[in-house]
């Protein structure tokens, strides 16, 4: 914990940035019972539509080819 030149304590943690749906079950499904039923993508990640998959490959092919 560090503090600034007035003495105040700075909050050297960040902002906690969620990495995973917060609506995620714990099984991979965001809304089971929905129709349609929406899966959670983070654990299910074969199930993301393809246009957005498609993205993903994209942009790791031009990160690694820039
Ligand atoms: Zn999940």
């Amino acid at each position: 914990m560090s503090h600034d030149r007035t003495g105040d304590v700075i909050d050297d943690e960040p902002p906690a940035i969620p990495t995973h749906d917060p609506r995620c079950d714990g099984r991979g499904w965001v809304d089971r019972d929905g129709d349609p039923a929406i899966p959670c993508y983070d654990c299910k990640p074969n199930l993301r539509p393809a246009e957005l998959r498609r993205a993903l490959l994209d942009a790791d092919k031009r990160r690694e080819n820039p």
